[in-house]
């Protein structure tokens, strides 16, 4: 079966887990602008974050589809997995580019929790989304890398050990083609911070922990390039499709919690004496939310369902993560309407939700890069950039 009641054990024991972590912690964690440090442990104990590491590493070595579960199932909780959503997909560019030596060192300590790789450093205020124009260097200067440059919102430093950083290694000027010549490392950041690299937080819309880095004349060992050098841009790319899917089950995520908030509310809140659900008016637009939630769904389990087949999922990846964004976007703003004043009004969880959502239609990538994908590469349109 599919839909919110698939995956039955799976989803009843994160369900159990998530019980442990009522609206109050969460609420209180966002007023505080704190990091809800006893949710993620317990989430890493139980091993769900480690679930996409294969089993010789000491991970579940689960699917992409049951990761889906797992990071929609936070989001319908009530949490919000972007503060620790970067493990699952950060973890990723190791397993599939790391060498032996790598993975055998790291894996297994982010499998337990020892260390967590939650950052990947590739935004730069200079390029945006046009990652080929980042200006961040690493020069080779004996058996050591040399980084110098800038990054924006790169999140969770502060709450990790390890970061991916992208680096420019052979100038713009001198490449083939404009995606080469930047290659990525594995930056050990309890080394880093503050001998070569300084992080200032960005305050921001929502409780996310996110930074500015600046990096002036970091050293990184030689053994910290993951992958082939010059090949960064492609190995960041290989990732896009697995870190789609998962965003996109974090909408549904929301897209279910709002409509399970606003469905109650307007039951049970009676005006005119009767329940503003019975006004087709406050019911239509959480019917709408809800079938393009269910839509939006489907389109996820495929884009799942075709990367662990192993087949190309390019297209339905992307189509998923525009689809769901726009559907969880939809229901918080039918969630919050349907509670009038009291959607403004934190302690309903409302108001969090609706700004932690709408980060979505941003990041990791902005809706208008996704339907660029879809022009391009799915009707073979005309590139544009
Ligand atoms: C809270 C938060 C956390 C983040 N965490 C990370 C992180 O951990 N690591 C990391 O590397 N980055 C991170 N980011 C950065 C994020 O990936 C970028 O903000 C996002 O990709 C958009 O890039 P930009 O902000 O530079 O926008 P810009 O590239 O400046 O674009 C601005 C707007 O113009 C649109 N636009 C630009 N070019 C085109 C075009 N050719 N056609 C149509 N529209 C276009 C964009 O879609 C966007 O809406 C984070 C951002 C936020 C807000």
């Amino acid at each position: 079966m599919i839909g919110p009641r698939d995956h039955g054990e799976l989803r009843d024991a994160l369900r159990a887990l998530c019980a442990g972590f009522p609206p109050e912690y969460h609420r209180r964690i966002d007023r505080e602008a704190g990091y809800p440090e006893e949710f993620v442990a317990a989430l890493t104990r139980e091993g769900w974050l480690a679930a996409l590491i294969p089993e010789e590493f000491g991970g579940a070595g689960l699917g992409l589809t049951e990761a889906c579960v797992i990071m929609e199932e936070i989001n319908r909780s009530g949490a919000n997995a972007g503060f620790c959503h970067g493990q699952m997909y950060n973890m990723g560019t190791l397993l599939r580019h790391g060498s032996e030596a790598q993975k055998a060192h790291w894996l297994p300590r982010i499998a337990s929790g020892e260390i967590r790789l939650q950052s990947m450093a590739v935004t730069e205020p200079g390029a945006g989304t046009d990652t080929t124009r980042i200006r961040t260097t690493a020069r080779k200067q004996g058996d050591r890398w040399i980084v110098d440059g800038q990054k924006v919102w790169i999140s969770r430093v502060q709450h990790s050990e390890l970061m991916v950083l992208l680096a420019r290694t052979t100038p713009l000027a001198e490449v083939e083609r404009k995606s080469l010549g930047m290659t990525l490392f594995l930056v050990d950041l309890r080394d880093a911070v503050g001998s070569g690299l300084t992080v200032k937080p960005i305050e921001n819309m929502v409780n996310h922990e996110t930074n500015e880095l600046f990096f002036d004349g970091l050293e990184l060992p030689e053994d910290c390039v993951i992958g082939e050098i010059g090949q960064g841009f492609r190995h960041v790319l290989d990732g896009l499709n697995a870190e789609r899917a998962l965003i996109a089950a974090e909408c549904i995520g929301d897209g279910r919690w709002f409509i399970d908030r606003g469905t109650a509310y307007a039951k049970e809140r009676e005006v005119f004496g009767r329940p503003i659900g019975q006004n087709q008016g406050v019911a239509f637009p959480l019917a709408e939310a809800h079938v393009e939630i269910e839509a939006a769904d489907l389109m996820t389990r495929k884009a799942a369902a075709l990367f662990d087949a192993g087949e190309p999922c390019g297209a339905e990846a992307n189509m998923a993560k525009y689809l769901a964004a726009k559907a969880s976007w939809e229901a918080a703003n039918a969630c919050l309407q349907t509670h009038g004043g009291f959607g403004f009004a934190a302690d309903y969880d409302v108001e969090r939700k609706f700004r932690e959502t709408r980060l979505y239609q941003v990041a990791p990538i902005s809706t208008n890069l996704i339907l660029s994908h879809v022009a391009e590469h799915v009707l073979g349109l005309p590139r544009s950039f």
